[in-house]
C-alpha cells in the first residue's frame, strides 16, 4: 500500500547496497526506482549525441557533468510514471544537484545507507553487472544462479568499467569530498534517516522498512 506521496532519495557509497535496497521499497510502494547511472548507460546505448561525452566521463570513474545529470532528472520527473512517488538511486551525488533537485520537487526521506571504505572496496571487486537489465551480482555475497548470467533476463554479466581498483579509490574519493555535503543538506531539512549498511542484505531491508514504518 502506498498513500503518502513517498519521494525517496538513496545515499551511500558505491556498493553499499542502496540500489538493491531501492528495489525492495519500489516493490513495496509500488513506485518507481530510479537509477541516474543506469539512465547513463541507457544514453550511452541509444548512441545519441552526448554518448561519447557521457561513456568517457563515467569510464573514468569521474562523475558526468551536470547539465547532462540535470536534464535526463528533469525530464524524468515530467513523466507520468512518478506522479505516485519515486526513488532516486544516485542523484544527488552533489550539492550543486541537491540543490537543483530542490526547485523541481519536495524530498520526503532520505536514506543514507552508511559503509565503511574498507567494506566498499571488498564488496566492488566481486561485483557484476547484467549488460542487458543493469541487474547487479556479486560472486560472494548474492552470486547468479548460473555463473556470468544474470537470473533476470538472461543478459551477460560483466565487470564494470569503473569497478577497477583505479575506478574504486576515485569514486570514493569523489564520494567522500562531495556526497558528503548532500547527506549535510538534507540533515539540515530533517529528512536524513541513517541506515547500517554493513548487516545482511535482509537485515537492511527490515531496518528501511521499520524506520519508515512499512511494516
Ligand atoms: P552508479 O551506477 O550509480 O554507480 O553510477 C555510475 C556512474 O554514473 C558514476 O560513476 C558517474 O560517472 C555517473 N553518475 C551516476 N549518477 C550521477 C550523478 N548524479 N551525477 C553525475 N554523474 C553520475
Amino acid at each position: 500500500m502506498n498513500d503518502k506521496n513517498y519521494k525517496i532519495i538513496m545515499l551511500g557509497p558505491p556498493a553499499s547496497g542502496k540500489g538493491t535496497q531501492a528495489e525492495f521499497l519500489s516493490e513495496k510502494l509500488k513506485i518507481p526506482n530510479i537509477s541516474v547511472g543506469q539512465l547513463l548507460r541507457d544514453e550511452v546505448d541509444k548512441k545519441g549525441e552526448r554518448a561519447a561525452e557521457i561513456e568517457e566521463q563515467m569510464n573514468s570513474g569521474g562523475l558526468v557533468s551536470n547539465a547532462i545529470v540535470n536534464e535526463l532528472v528533469k525530464n524524468k520527473l515530467s513523466q507520468d510514471e512518478i506522479k505516485q512517488g519515486f526513488i532516486f538511486d544516485g542523484f544527488p551525488r552533489i550539492r550543486i544537484q541537491a540543490k537543483y533537485l530542490d526547485t523541481l520537487t519536495d524530498i520526503s526521506h532520505v536514506l543514507h545507507v552508511e559503509v565503511s571504505d574498507q567494506e566498499v572496496e571488498n564488496r566492488l571487486s566481486g561485483r557484476r553487472t547484467c549488460s542487458e537489465c543493469g541487474d547487479v551480482y556479486h560472486l560472494k555475497f548474492n552470486p547468479p544462479k548460473q555463473e556470468d548470467v544474470c537470473d533476470k533476463c538472461g543478459g551477460k554479466l560483466e565487470t564494470r568499467e569503473d569497478d577497477t581498483p583505479a575506478g574504486i579509490k576515485k569514486r570514493l574519493k569523489i564520494y567522500h569530498q562531495e556526497t558528503e555535503e548532500v547527506v549535510e543538506f538534507y540533515e539540515k531539512k530533517g529528512v536524513l534517516i541513517k541506515i547500517n549498511g554493513e548487516q545482511p542484505i535482509e537485515d537492511v531491508k527490515k531496518e528501511i522498512f521499520s524506520k519508515l514504518d512499512l511494516e
